[in-house]
């Protein structure tokens, strides 16, 4: 399954991809306990920019790989969790230089399964880079685990360390099918657990990748387990005694795992990463070219298929017929195509669901007459949904308030600045928000008072999106999340630790 593409710009990619649609597709194994295996029905992904061209397979994992794997993991992390944290650090470390040859093979098979035009594909394997080099900077760090030693009045030596809690299910979204299990397995794997990664069905390919980074760190054998598949695995492992799960997905997933793990004799944690309905308001007294480039780029990037994505813009009077041009204009110039179109703005959509649900939403958005401005799409007979924008929506319509995670982004007007904000409010997510305004006064207010996870000020370039790991933590509050701790943050890898205080005499 390894090849050597260089693909830094976008010609070679074009060129690797071209040439991995007329090779042969792989078959993903599951790894389980060092084993390859291709248990479970197969499932076929098809490339959504060509559907009918198989790019990869997968096998469906039964419940009891599951189990074998959540086992296997056990054992191996009775090994792992005594290896001191600093060497911890240097096995995960052994990684970067692997992930830092394979940003052009990875970039391919992302693009084949899931349609990620260039950048977003090769953004992959770069963003595990930063989630590496990130981490483990991070873990390194006096303190970052373990707590200082105090001796107390009767002599006895007091401490409090940061232990594993054991072995951590995560569960892994299309959008991000590399980034999103590679941050959590870190995570989990430097606070000293065992993981049991399940792939999205839309990328094991992708996926996969997770297992290959985790081979060069050199770590027990069965510590990291993949599966693959629809349904059964994931519902397996929210229904399994592991110790906890890391899940970025939809809302009602989330919830579902969350319901089932409080159901159980013990507190387990579950570190839930869920959708967003995410808001940017926009003043008269904004900036609105700068507001324009950064709402088209925030709503439409990956087809609006992240949970980051703007979709409503709340705009008050003196600013909306400008804003609504100016959006317009660049929405028309947006071409959804097969990611080696050099054209292509975004890629296809993920799969039929996603298209019925667009057709669905745009016809009742006709039925209103509200006002309907799209972008282009390739010819052919590929999962391609147009950039769409819809305006004088009211905010309290469903197409304003119910997350539809396609390329589909409505534009309500609000008397005020206050009223915007109280809008961006209402609602039971709260994952990002943006504001446009020239006034600092509001700026603080919004800062002050938006019920949001990640909040971005009058930023170029985007309205919502853009979150990188570093300095930029993400994750969300309200429904949008469950910790309140983002990824990347410092204190995400505490949520993989439970703390142990100790009197020794
Ligand atoms: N890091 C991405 C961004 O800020 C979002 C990740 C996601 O939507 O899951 O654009």
């Amino acid at each position: 399954m390894s090849t050597t593409i260089e693909a830094h710009t976008q010609e070679a990619f074009a060129a690797a991809v071209a040439q991995q649609r007329a090779a042969e597709h792989p078959t993903v194994p599951h790894v389980v306990d060092g084993e390859e295996l291709f248990t479970g029905a197969l499932l076929r992904r098809e490339d959504p920019s060509h559907p009918g061209l198989t790019v990869s397979a997968c096998h469906d994992a039964p419940a009891e790989l599951v189990t074998r794997a959540i086992a296997a993991s056990r054992r191996a992390q009775r090994e792992w969790r005594r290896v001191p944290l600093a060497e911890r650090v240097e096995r995960v470390r052994r990684a970067i230089p692997f992930v830092e040859a394979r940003l052009d093979e990875w970039a391919v098979r992302v693009a084949l399964e899931t349609g990620k035009p260039h950048a977003g594909a090769r953004g992959e394997g770069a963003e595990v880079l930063e989630i590496l080099r990130f981490y483990t900077r991070y873990a390194a760090a006096p303190k970052s685990f373990e707590d200082v030693r105090e001796t107390d009045p009767s002599g006895a030596a007091n401490d409090s360390v940061l232990k594993p809690y054991g072995v951590f299910g995560v569960i892994t979204p299309f959008n991000y099918p590399i980034v999103q299990a590679a941050g959590p397995t870190v995570g989990a794997l430097l606070a000293g657990n065992g993981v049991v990664i399940k792939t999205s069905h839309h990328g094991p390919w992708s996926g996969h990748a997770v297992h290959e980074l985790c081979q060069a760190m050199d770590l027990p054998t069965g510590l990291v387990n993949v599966v693959h598949g629809a349904d059964e695995p994931g519902r397996a492992l929210a229904a399994s005694d592991v110790d906890g799960i890391s899940f970025t997905g939809s809302v009602a997933v989330g919830q579902s795992i969350v319901r089932a793990f409080a159901a159980s004799a013990y507190y387990r944690p579950v570190i839930a990463e869920m959708g967003g309905k995410n808001p940017v308001v926009v003043t008269d007294t904004a900036d609105l070219e700068l507001a324009a480039d950064g709402i088209v780029f925030s709503a439409f990037d990956l087809s609006g298929q992240k949970c980051s994505a703007l979709s409503r813009v709340l705009v008050t009077p003196g600013a909306r017929d400008r804003l609504v041009d100016l959006v317009e204009d660049r929405v028309r110039e947006l071409k959804a195509s097969d990611p080696i179109d050099a054209d292509a703005f975004s890629g296809p959509v993920i799969s039929t669901e996603s298209i019925t649900r667009y057709e669905r939403v745009l016809a009742a958005a006709r039925a209103q007459d509200f006002r309907i401005t799209t972008g282009t799409v390739a010819d052919g007979d590929g999962y391609f949904v147009p950039a769409t924008v819809v305006s004088g929506v009211p905010a309290d319509h469903d197409l304003a308030t119910v997350e539809h995670f396609l390329p589909l982004l409505t534009i309500s007007e609000v008397a005020t600045f206050e009223e915007g904000l109280r809008v961006a409010n209402a609602t039971d997510m709260g994952l990002t928000a943006g504001v446009y305004t020239g006034e600092l006064e509001e700026a603080r207010r919004f800062l002050d008072e938006i019920e949001a996870g990640c909040v971005d000020v009058n930023v170029p370039g985007h309205a919502t999106t853009g979150w990188w790991p570093g300095p930029q933590t993400f994750g969300g509050w309200k429904g949008s999340g469950t910790t309140g701790k983002q990824t990347l943050g410092k204190w995400y890898f505490q949520q993989f630790a439970r703390q142990q205080a100790r009197k020794v005499s």
